[in-house]
């Protein structure tokens, strides 16, 4: 089975990506990322359920 992580924007908290789970990556994700909402780039963190 195929897991998902995701990633929301820092700034607005809206669920912008989602990308496939690294099974070696136990930290936590951060990525610049384009947000639509906030119009600009901006840090996007794993969205924990
Ligand atoms: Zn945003």
């Amino acid at each position: 089975m195929r897991e998902y992580l995701t990633l929301i924007c820092k700034e607005c908290s809206n669920r912008n990506y989602r990308t496939p789970k690294r099974s070696q990556e136990t930290e936590k994700l951060t990525l610049k990322k384009f947000c639509k909402f906030c119009r600009k780039h901006t840090d996007h963190k794993e969205y924990k359920k």
